[in-house]
């Protein structure tokens, strides 16, 4: 007679072992870098301890995923250090039921985030082969609540419009002006403003047809290229 052998406590959680080590490195990261850096709404915690960012980088960074620093994703272009996603995450103070635009979909990542934490997500991007490949993890992973679109984000989603709350993950000389009549009123968006080499992430508020404005930290992002943000070079 075969005697059943008890399952290992990996396979009683579902897990394989790798899968349980990057949920722990994701628990780190919660731990070791986004309440340090001031991510305190429970959300946004819950969200980013859940979803693998791992798959969101280049096979050969996945080690790194977890980590302190932003990592390249090919084109040229980067995914933002996770404690950088939280804090303009949180500074959209989602709850739930929010129509949100995402400026410069890269990787997916902080997209995920976003159909985690609103109703509906709309993402540009303009290099279409990093929209194509965030849109393939991203329905692996089994999000439908988002809408990708080529382009160029500085000019918004009128056909979208309004939202409200506007996320920008990369740097613009200003605020381009079609974001604030794309926002509702009381409408939130978080974009880094300032030079080519460093910017401060800014939090902008809609009231009535001028932002309330204020700075959340300096940072540096890659740069918005398009008609209201930089022109390629
Ligand atoms: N949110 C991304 C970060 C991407 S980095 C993530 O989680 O991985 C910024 C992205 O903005 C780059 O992919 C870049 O190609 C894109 N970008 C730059 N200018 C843009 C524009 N005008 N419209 C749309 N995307 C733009």
């Amino acid at each position: 007679m075969v005697v059943p052998r008890r399952p290992s406590p990996f396979q009683r959680s579902g897990l394989t072992p790798q899968q349980q080590d990057y949920q722990i490195s994701r628990k780190r990261m919660i731990a070791e870098q986004l309440i340090p850096a001031g991510v305190t709404d429970p959300r946004v915690l819950t969200a980013m301890a859940k979803i693998p960012r791992h798959l969101f980088v280049p096979e050969g960074m996945m080690s790194q995923a977890y980590s302190d620093h932003p990592l390249h994703i090919g084109e040229g272009q980067t995914i933002s250090q996770p404690a950088i996603v939280g804090l303009m995450t949180q500074a959209l103070e989602l709850k739930g039921h929010e129509k949100v635009l995402d400026v410069g979909t890269g990787s997916g990542y902080q997209l995920a985030v976003l159909c985690e934490l609103a109703k509906e997500v709309f993402s540009i991007e303009r290099i279409s082969k990093l929209s194509n490949r965030a849109r393939r993890i991203l329905y692996d992973i089994a999000y439908v609540n988002f809408k990708l679109r080529i382009g160029d984000g500085s000019m918004g989603w009128p056909e979208e419009a309004p939202f409200d709350a506007i996320l920008v993950a990369a740097g613009s000389p200003e605020i381009p002006s079609v974001y604030l009549s794309q926002l509702k009123e009381g409408g939130r968006l978080v974009i880094p403003v300032g030079g080519s080499e460093s910017q401060d992430l800014v939090l902008a508020i809609r009231r009535g047809n001028t932002f309330e404005s204020k700075v959340i930290l300096p940072c540096r992002f890659v740069k918005l290229i398009g008609k209201q943000g930089w022109r390629e070079t």
